[in-house]
């Protein structure tokens, strides 16, 4: 029997059994070992509809002008605690970006057996690396010396800890895990919240929130525009992780112990205070507007969202933010500017590209 499938403005037939039987050999672990990239009959939609949002939003560093930020690292009027935080942000996520990329690359789109996963995981690597390519840009465009970039990371010790803390979890994880074992589906689920919710979920939004402070006061327009892109697509990273995550749980009902979900708080907590110890390095004064205490119950409040995202306790529950502005701020679709002309065309040429190959 046959039947049709719709995905967005595409219909598809398949033998309606066959199309059952795949459906069932579908699953976020354990599922069917394929070499051929069977995405279709998709089973989890979300994926796929995650995936299309971020090829929506592509952007390359180089569409953004660096002059104005050029000038201003070179001229007068930026205290010290400006180029201080424009070099955290730098040093931090020039490792960072490459460490998520390489946990989605070497471990979750390996551990995973659902092609549509491995899709959106694909992409999501591929999204780092535009990251990494924007640091080079700035470092490039601000004449920063590169290895001053790898120094940091070597030698700030709150940089090193963040780090670690998210290393050590991935590398245990490596090819060939027996996912069969509930110990190292256990691990592989903390593998997921640690990136998603943990490090690009609350552990990036302290240095998020200093540069788009700064950005706010019209310093350093071109880095402040990359990371408002480079923050709608860590949204996205962390919806996925987060979806997946809660797909791994529905199928994998019995790890989800009172134990486990305990281990998973106190793995947030130490994300937290390793986050409030960087934000002390990053702010040594409190300078232009921007506190210290601020950012730390800014923390506070995101990491609340993410814990609540994925149903576990939160840890200060009704906590307001404190930057409500920066909300505003990072919620750049409301936003004119030349940029949208950009993201149109990639949008047009991506839905051209559809219909002709429906026409084929
Ligand atoms: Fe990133
Ligand atoms: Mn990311």
């Amino acid at each position: 029997m046959e039947k049709v499938f719709k995905i967005g403005n595409r219909s598809f037939t398949l033998d309606q059994d066959k199309a059952e039987e795949a459906f069932a050999a579908k699953k976020v672990i354990n599922g069917r070992k394929t070499e051929a990239f069977n995405l279709l009959p998709l089973k989890y939609t979300w994926a796929y509809d995650i995936y299309r949002d971020m090829k929506a939003n592509h952007w390359e560093p180089e569409d953004i002008q660096m002059q104005k930020d050029i000038e201003q690292w070179q001229g007068s009027d930026l205290s010290d605690s400006d180029r201080w935080i424009i070099r955290m942000g730098i040093g931090y996520f020039s490792a960072a970006e490459g460490i998520v990329g390489d946990n989605i690359i070497h471990v979750v789109r390996e551990l995973v057996t659902a092609p549509e996963l491995k899709l959106v995981l694909g992409r999501h690597a591929h999204e780092e690396n535009v990251h990494a390519d924007s640091l080079l840009y700035m470092i490039s465009s601000l004449g920063i010396n590169p290895h001053e970039c790898e120094a940091m990371f070597e030698q700030i010790p709150t940089i090193k800890k963040k780090n670690e803390f998210v290393t050590r979890v991935s590398h245990e994880l490596r090819r060939d895990a027996d996912m069969t074992d509930p110990v190292n589906k256990k691990k592989f689920a903390r593998d997921i919240f640690l990136f998603g919710q943990c490090m690009e979920g609350t552990q990036f939004y302290g240095l998020f929130g200093m540069i788009l402070s700064l950005y706010r006061q019209n310093k350093f327009p071109g880095i402040g525009q990359m990371f408002q892109y480079t923050l709608r697509d860590e949204s996205n990273h962390i919806k996925l992780l987060r979806h997946l995550f809660l797909e791994l749980i529905r199928e994998n009902p019995e790890i989800w112990t009172e134990d486990f979900k305990e281990e998973l708080v106190q793995t947030m907590i130490e994300a937290i205070a390793l986050e409030k110890e960087f934000i002390a390095d990053c702010l040594p004064v409190s300078s232009v507007g921007l506190s210290d205490a601020d950012f730390c119950s800014y923390i506070d409040y995101i990491a609340d969202r993410r814990l609540e995202g994925v149903g576990l306790r939160q840890l200060n529950p009704g906590i307001q933010n404190p930057f409500p502005w920066l909300a505003e701020t990072m919620d750049i679709k409301k936003e004119a500017n030349f940029f949208e002309q950009r993201v149109t065309e990639y949008q047009k040429s991506s839905s051209l590209a559809s219909v002709s190959d429906d026409e084929l």
